[in-house]
C-alpha cells in the first residue's frame, strides 16, 4: 500500500541514501519493507531552542501493511488514490474558423497563458511592448548605472515581467496543485533546478531566470506560436459587448480572444480600459517602504549559532504587526536575502522601490518590503478629470513623483537610516554596509502619506525585536514601495471573460488576480483553459 509521511526528520548534514533508513527507524519497520520512495517536500525547522536546525521531509512510500509497526500507524496517511495531476491541456483539433488567440504581455502569466495555448495547437501571438532578455538586460544596466530610463524596456517591462529582475521567490499560497505542478515542471523543463519540486521555499535568482525565460520563449515558438517584442497593445475595439480587434504597435490585428496579462505597472493599459466597455472595481492593495540590513543580523536571529551552516543557506523573515489603534497592520513583504534594494521606473519622473537577488544570495545584506495596507476608501478623489477608478494609480502615481524629486530627479533612490526616519530627520550618509549604491538621504516623511509613515514608525521598532542585533543606525529605509499590487481588478465571470466585454480574458497580476511569479503563472495557465474551452464547446 502506498503511504504518505509527513514528519521525517533527518540532520543538516543528510545524504540522499539517509532517507530509506531514517524512514524505517522511524516507522519502526524493516528497511527491506519500504520501498518507492518519494520526497515530495523538503523544509528547514529552527525552531527547536538549543537545538540544531533540521530538515523536515515529506515522503510518500510503498509499505506492505503486515509490515507496519502499529504505534506509528496513526502518523501515517494513506496516499490518495492517485498522486496530483498535472495539469494537463485538450489539444484543439478544429479552431472553427475562428482566428489564433492573442496574448499580451510577456510576464509570468502571458508566459504560461501562451505556452499552454501553443501546447493545445492553437498556435498563439504573444505580444510584449518591451525587449528580450538579452537587450533587455543592458537597458536595465543603464537605467540602474546611468538613471537612463527606457519606458518600454525596462526593470518592469520586458521579456519575462516584473518576474525577470526579481528574487525568483517561487514561494505560493496556491492549492491549485495540479497547476502549480505544471508551472514548476515547465520551469524545470526549461532548465531550472528540480529542487524547486519540492523546497518549501523554492528560489530561483534573477541570473537564472534570465536563462529559462527564453527557454520557454522558445518552446512557445517551437509549438507554433509567435512572439513579437517592442509590440505595444494600444487600443481594443469592442462591437456590441464583443472583442473585435486590437491595436498593436499602429497596427489593427482581428481577433475575437485576448487574454490581457498586462501586468500591474502598464498604466497607460488600465488608462485605456477606463475608456473602453470593459469594467473595473478599485481594490486594496498597500504602500511602505523597502527595509534593508546586514544578511548576518537575520542569519543569526534565525539560526543562532548555527547561522552560516552551509546547507542552512541565508535566512528569510515573514514580520507582521497587528491593527491598533491609531494604527494600521504593517506587514514584510517580498523579503530578499542575500539580494539588492534596486529602483524601478515605467514612467519618466516616476520612481518606486523593490527587491532582487541572484541565485547564490549571497550579498551582504537582506531586504523586504514594510508595507501597510490601503483600501478604497483611502484614496482621495484626483479631480483631474479622467474616470475615477484611476485614482488609486493618480495616488501611486504623486508618491512616485515625489519620490523621484527627492532622489534628485536622477532615479537615485531616497533612502534613510532607520533612526533618523524615527526622530524624523533626514541622514547625513548612509550606511556603507548597503545594496544600493545610487541612494541619497532623503525624508521619507514627505514622500509618503503621513498615516503610513506614523504605522511605519510604531510598527518597525516592534517587529524588529523579533530580529535581536538589528541596529536602527545600521537598518536602511529605501522608499517608496508602492507596487506590491494592483490598484483595481479587471472583473471576470466564471469563464473567464470580462463581465462586460466577451473575449477579454483578464489574467495575472495587473488584473487583480495574481500577486507573486508563481500565482501569476498559474493564473496564466487558467486563463489559457477558458480559452480552450471556448474553442471545444461540449
Ligand atoms: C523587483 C521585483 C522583485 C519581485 N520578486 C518577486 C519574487 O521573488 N517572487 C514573487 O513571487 N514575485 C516577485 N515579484 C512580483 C512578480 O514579479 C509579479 O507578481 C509577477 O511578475 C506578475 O506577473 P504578471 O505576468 O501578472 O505581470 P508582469 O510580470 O508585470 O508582466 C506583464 C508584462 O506585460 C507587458 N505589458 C504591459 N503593458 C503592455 C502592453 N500595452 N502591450 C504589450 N505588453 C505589455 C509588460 O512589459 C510585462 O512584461 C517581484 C516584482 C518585482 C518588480
Amino acid at each position: 500500500m502506498r503511504y504518505l509521511f509527513h514528519q521525517l526528520h533527518l540532520p543538516l548534514e543528510y545524504q540522499e541514501a539517509d532517507l530509506a533508513p531514517a524512514l524505517a527507524l522511524t516507522l519502526g519497520c524493516n528497511l527491506a519493507n519500504i520501498s518507492e520512495i518519494k520526497v515530495l517536500s523538503r523544509s528547514i525547522d529552527a525552531r527547536a531552542f538549543g537545538q540544531p536546525p533540521h530538515f523536515i521531509f515529506s515522503v510518500s512510500f510503498y509499505l506492505d501493511e503486515k509490515y507496519l509497526n502499529q504505534t506509528h500507524r496513526p502518523s501515517l496517511a494513506l496516499q490518495a488514490a492517485a498522486p496530483t495531476k498535472v495539469a494537463e491541456f485538450t489539444k484543439v483539433t478544429d479552431t472553427q474558423g475562428r482566428p489564433r488567440p492573442l496574448v499580451v504581455g510577456a510576464g509570468p502569466a502571458g508566459l504560461m497563458a501562451a505556452f499552454a495555448l501553443a501546447e493545445a495547437g492553437l498556435k498563439p501571438l504573444l505580444v510584449e511592448r518591451g525587449d528580450a532578455v538579452e537587450g533587455r538586460k543592458q537597458k536595465v544596466r543603464d537605467f540602474w548605472q546611468k538613471g537612463i530610463l527606457d519606458e518600454e524596456t525596462n526593470a518592469l517591462f520586458g521579456e519575462g515581467g516584473a518576474g525577470l529582475f526579481s528574487d525568483g521567490k517561487l514561494t505560493s499560497r496556491s492549492k491549485d496543485s495540479p497547476r502549480l505542478l505544471r508551472f514548476l515542471e515547465t520551469l524545470v523543463s526549461c532548465g531550472a533546478p528540480k529542487d524547486i519540486l519540492i523546497d518549501h521555499t523554492p528560489h530561483l535568482g534573477s541570473d537564472q531566470l534570465a536563462l529559462i525565460v527564453p527557454r520557454l520563449r522558445e518552446k512557445i515558438v517551437e509549438q507554433g506560436g509567435e512572439v513579437r517584442f517592442l509590440s505595444r497593445l494600444e487600443q481594443i475595439e469592442v462591437e456590441q459587448g464583443q472583442l473585435k480587434s486590437v491595436t498593436i504597435a499602429g497596427k489593427r490585428i482581428l481577433t475575437d480572444t485576448c487574454i490581457l496579462a498586462t501586468g500591474h505597472s502598464a498604466r497607460d493599459v488600465y488608462k485605456m480600459l477606463a475608456y473602453s466597455p470593459v469594467a473595473l472595481e478599485p481594490k486594496s492593495f498597500a504602500i511602505g517602504v523597502r527595509l534593508e540590513l546586514p544578511q548576518e543580523v537575520i542569519d543569526r536571529a534565525q539560526y543562532k549559532d548555527w547561522a552560516g551552516h552551509p546547507a542552512l543557506g541565508v535566512a528569510s523573515f515573514r514580520l507582521t504587526a497587528k491593527e491598533e489603534k491609531g494604527f494600521r497592520a504593517c506587514y514584510s513583504f517580498c523579503m530578499c536575502p542575500g539580494g539588492m534594494v534596486i529602483a524601478c521606473a515605467s514612467s519618466k519622473g516616476q520612481l518606486t522601490t523593490n527587491g532582487m537577488s541572484l541565485s547564490k544570495r549571497d550579498l551582504k545584506c537582506g531586504n523586504a518590503a514594510f508595507i501597510v495596507p490601503v483600501t478604497p476608501d483611502d484614496i482621495p478623489a484626483s479631480h483631474s478629470g479622467e474616470p475615477p477608478i484611476l485614482d488609486g494609480y493618480k495616488f501611486q502615481e504623486a508618491i512616485e513623483t515625489k519620490a523621484f524629486i527627492a532622489g534628485g530627479s536622477d532615479y537615485l533612490i531616497p533612502a534613510s537610516r532607520l533612526s533618523d526616519f524615527l526622530a524624523k530627520k533626514i541622514s547625513v550618509d548612509l550606511p556603507l554596509e548597503r545594496s544600493a549604491q545610487r541612494a541619497i538621504p532623503a525624508d521619507l516623511w514627505q514622500i509618503l502619506p503621513k498615516n503610513i509613515c506614523l504605522t511605519l514608525a510604531h510598527s518597525l521598532p516592534q517587529m524588529l525585536k523579533k530580529l535581536p542585533g538589528a541596529n536602527p543606525k545600521a537598518v536602511i529605509l529605501y522608499g517608496p514601495e508602492t507596487r506590491s499590487s494592483s490598484p483595481i481588478r479587471v472583473t471576470r465571470g466564471e469563464d473567464g471573460q470580462s463581465l462586460t466585454v466577451q473575449g477579454v480574458y483578464p489574467c495575472g497580476e495587473g488584473a487583480g488576480y495574481a500577486g507573486g511569479i508563481v500565482s501569476a503563472g498559474i493564473d496564466g495557465l487558467r486563463a489559457a483553459q477558458w480559452v480552450i474551452q471556448s474553442y471545444t464547446p461540449t
